[in-house]
């Protein structure tokens, strides 16, 4: 079974052994999905189109969203691109 990168629109192998949706090819395009996800809505804040109140309500309503009280701590992981350590290629749970 195969899928669309969400990034690249590449087709991409589903892995079999079940887990969260895939979405991307590789580990590569979902970096850069997400990096420009964060730029996206920095920059939407900023613009005044997107207040922290609306992002905090849909991280409250996603899948993979912490319960309330942990909500800010590590729902979204802001660490440098350096530090950041590579998940292996399927490793995917986003
Ligand atoms: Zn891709």
């Amino acid at each position: 079974m195969s899928a669309l990168c969400l990034r690249c629109g590449e087709p991409f192998k589903l892995r079999l052994t079940g887990g969260s949706a895939q979405r991307f090819c590789c580990d590569a395009c979902r970096a850069a999905f997400h990096a420009a996800a964060r730029l996206w809505a920095l920059a939407e804040i900023e613009g005044g189109r997107l207040t922290v109140d609306q992002l905090k309500n849909t991280v409250r309503h996603s899948v993979h969203a912490a319960p309330d009280s942990q909500v800010g701590s590590e729902a979204i992981p802001v660490a440098p691109p350096e530090t950041r350590t590579r998940r292996k290629k399927g490793g995917e749970d986003n």
